[in-house]
């Protein structure tokens, strides 16, 4: 069922009106307290000169207040008004029985059309407890309305022995009445209670609901007690109490609701209130035996415990298989707090309304920093005991539901009236007193991301991802908080996803290498081929470069990228060497993976291991990498180039750097960046900027590479200008190793038509099919 309760924020009532209605509000909030507090007065037994005042004016008075509170109340929420109908509609019939009651002179003794009119007051309000008790703990446990009907038939039980002996003189409807009234108003109140019990934690709306139906329990047991003395008119306390129970009820309306709580059926309540009300009702027929107890009682105790009965064989049917399946399916085993699915069942709960909720709450989730090392060199033993001091003190500081993900991932629900950031700051805070794990004081921090319902999402699944979004964010910016922002959202959901992936592509053989070849514009000779990264992702398909590489570097991957790339080019090279194609393999080098010392020696061992001269590799590093830390990566780069592995500076003309710098870098090669290239003969400034590196490489004695190479025209530029070498489109796309050898020796027509006397340098490039026997 999907319901809206109240708007819930912490605001005062009247500042979520419009200016007139806040002041109606304002002027009946204070009347309400005024006339609250002098039928208490009554109630308390002060006596007034003129019981009518008492009797009459002061309850209707009353009366007439909540009715306009509870108005007002179902004109200024939106969305579902469910709810607040009933809770109108119940007040306005119960007002409605009082004036006819008030004006056919309050008779007690016998029964009428207002008797009629309260006791239609309460189907509306049960409907409404009931509506509140399913927005409160979801749809789970759809037979918890009987419960009340249980009670309410206990009631009239208890109601029945106790005073229908007494109650003599008045007619059989004027019974059933008399037993009614306290019966349903226990039925109500064991709804509610029944409610907030299993919220396990009191509301300011469920507690004046209760105060409420209490008062109006009280009103009917003063009527009832009054009877059975044999007055035939309503008291000024019996009247007080019924106008303060209209009034409790309409002030909940205006109180801040409980946050909800979906609950595992099977709890003990489910089976102690049938378990109570049938040994209650089996007390009465026991009791019977001894004093003379009216018929009705005897009657309506049987029917209260074959009820009652019948509600706990059911449940217990329901609940046996239930219970035990669903709390293990819902509670994290180390840290014993509710697990993922546990909290997604109380987000569904939460979201339901979905964007037109009124309801406000923000999802936090978090992650401890660098949980792995500490796993890794304390044991798992003590990253155990670590997570589930972590949960205690994470309880400690949450509001609302704290669920453990799995792995060291926590999330948090918190409710509408607590501040999110506050809570997140709090969780920070509460971590950063270093834990004891075997003697050893651990610190732990924290990265929280904070997305908010309705503002952020619309619906769980989304609300976890952006509030995954925004840990991330906490933790690439180094904070330890960060709300959920739209502009970073981009494409971090994806990639989030595939940074998991990532890992394990490796292993799985979903990574292979591409190869672009690159051609001597002079000769026609195949020179080269640029080994380029490609994933393909068993669900996604191919991701391009420019995706993967960021989540390389983010994950720390790169590294292992690196080695693996130079590891399937170094062995591709020497297979086409073997089999006769002597070409120059160039591998692309990220300035992260630069600051690595051990990089030169694991090349040259990598080179030896698969017996390739050093001169068919060419390690690409891009302008910006080599200037960003300048001397670190140069002394790597000298020594990888004094191994006899070329260097090439790819990208050139887009970066930072100056000539100065330039003739620092032991550079072979300059790479044209395609930029320039693609449009040479349109753009005269790209042709003069291709022109001058070409002059510049001509000048340093290095060789210049055009990137981007499309069309015939640019390749004849290219020629004139005395550019070296061409790679591009024009003459191949990136291709497998597999394609590449078949365009090696048999170049494409497209191809040809740049290149028409393309070729390999040896005549003696053998056919494939002989060098897979060599191979094999
Ligand atoms: P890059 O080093 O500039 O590589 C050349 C890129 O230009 C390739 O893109 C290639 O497909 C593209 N390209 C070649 N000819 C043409 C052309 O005629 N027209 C156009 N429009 N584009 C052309 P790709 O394969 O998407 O790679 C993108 C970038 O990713 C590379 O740029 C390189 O910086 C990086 N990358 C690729 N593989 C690796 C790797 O193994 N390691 C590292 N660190 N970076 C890599
Ligand atoms: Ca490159
Ligand atoms: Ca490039």
């Amino acid at each position: 069922m999907r319901t809206t309760l109240a708007s819930s924020r912490a605001t005062p009532p009247s500042s979520r009106l419009s200016g007139r209605s806040a002041r109606v509000f304002n002027l009946l909030t204070g009347a309400a307290i005024a006339l609250g507090l002098a039928d208490l007065a009554i109630l308390a037994g002060v006596r007034l000169a003129s019981p009518a005042v008492g009797t009459i004016a002061l309850p209707l008075a009353t009366g007439a207040i909540a009715g306009g509170l509870a108005a007002i109340r179902l004109g200024a929420s939106r969305g579902d008004r469910r709810l607040w109908v009933l809770l109108f509609a119940g007040l306005a019939l119960s007002f409605a029985g009082g004036v006819v009651s008030a004006a056919t002179g309050n008779h007690v003794d016998h029964t009428g059309v207002a008797d009629i009119l309260w006791l239609a007051a309460y189907p509306p309000w049960y409907a409404a407890l009931i509506v509140i008790s399913r927005h409160y703990l979801g749809g789970a446990h759809r037979s918890f309305w009987l419960d009340g009907l249980l009670i309410g038939l206990a009631s009239a039980t208890y109601v029945a022995a106790l005073f229908l002996k007494d109650l003599v003189g008045l007619s059989q409807t004027t019974l059933i009445v008399t037993v009614a009234y306290p019966a349903a108003d226990l039925a109500l109140l064991g709804i509610l209670f029944g409610t907030l019990l299993m919220i396990g934690r009191p509301s300011p709306q469920g507690l004046v609901l209760a105060g409420g139906l209490l008062f109006t329990l009280a009103s009917d047991t003063l009527r009832t007690v009054a009877l059975s003395g044999g007055h035939t008119h309503a008291t000024g306390a019996m009247s007080c109490a019924w106008a303060l129970g209209l009034l409790g009820l309409a002030s909940a309306s205006w109180a801040r609701p409980a946050p909800g709580r979906v609950l595992p059926v099977g709890g003990w309540w489910e089976l102690t209130s049938p378990a109570c009300i049938a040994s209650l009702a089996c007390g009465i027929l026991v009791a019977g035996h001894w004093v003379v107890l009216p018929d009705a009682a005897v009657v309506l105790a049987a029917a209260t415990f074959a009820c009652a009965l019948a509600r706990l064989v059911w449940t217990l049917r329901e609940v046996r298989s239930l219970a035990l399946h669903r709390r293990e399916a819902l509670t994290d085993d180390l840290t014993g707090l509710p697990n993922r699915r546990a909290l997604f069942r109380e987000l569904e709960v939460l979201t339901a309304a979905g964007e037109s909720s009124s309801r406000h709450f923000a999802l936090l989730q978090l992650d401890l920093d660098g949980f792995k090392e500490l796993n890794d060199t304390l044991g798992h033993h003590a990253g155990d005991d670590l997570l589930i001091a972590v949960s205690r003190r994470l309880e400690a500081v949450c509001p609302g539901t704290l669920a453990r993900l799995g792995g060291d991932e926590f999330a948090a629900i918190v409710p509408d009236g607590s501040d999110a950031s506050v809570v997140a700051a709090a969780v920070g805070e509460a971590l950063h007193t270093p834990i004891d794990i075997e003697g050893v004081g651990v610190a732990v921090n924290a990265s929280v991301g904070i997305a908010h319902f309705p503002q952020d999402a619309h619906d769980s699944r989304e609300l976890a991802r952006r509030a995954d979004v925004a840990m991330y964010d906490a933790k690439r910016l180094g904070t330890v908080v960060a709300g959920y922002t739209a502009e970073h959202d981009e494409h971090s959901l994806d990639r989030l996803a595939l940074a998991g992936d990532l890992r394990n592509a490796f292993d799985r053989d979903e990574l292979w290498l591409a190869f672009q070849p690159q051609v001597d514009i002079a000769t026609g000779r195949i020179s080269g081929a640029e080994a380029l990264i490609r994933w393909r992702h068993p669900s996604r398909g191919e991701i391009p470069p420019g995706v993967l590489l960021p989540i390389a570097e983010r994950t720390g991957l790169m590294p292992q990228l690196t080695l693996w790339v130079l590891e399937r080019a170094i062995a591709q090279a020497a297979q086409w060497r073997r089999a006769g194609l002597d070409i120059r393999i160039g591998v692309n080098v990220s300035a992260i993976v630069l600051v690595d010392a051990t990089l030169p020696d694991r090349i040259a061992s990598t080179l030896a291991s698969h017996a390739l001269t050093p001169e068919n590799l060419c390690v690409e590093v891009t302008e910006d990498a080599v200037m960003a830390d300048t001397s670190r990566a140069i002394a790597i780069l000298d020594r990888i180039k004094k191994s006899g592995v070329e260097i090439s500076v790819d990208d050139f003309g887009t970066g930072q750097s100056s000539l100065e710098q330039l003739k620092n870098v032991p550079a072979d090669e300059l790479k044209l960046d395609r930029s320039f290239v693609l449009g040479m003969v349109d753009d005269p400034q790209d042709a003069a900027i291709v022109g001058s590196v070409v002059g510049l490489g001509r000048a340093l004695g290095l060789r210049v590479v055009a990137e981007g190479v499309e069309t015939p025209q640019v390749w004849q530029r290219l020629a004139d200008l005395g550019c070296d070498v061409a790679q591009g489109f024009g003459l191949a796309r990136p291709m497998p190793a597999a394609q590449f050898e078949r365009w090696a020796r048999e170049p494409s027509d497209r191809a040809r038509l740049l290149v028409p006397d393309l070729h390999t340098s040896r005549s003696s490039w053998r056919p494939r099919a002989r060098s897979r026997d060599r191979v094999a």
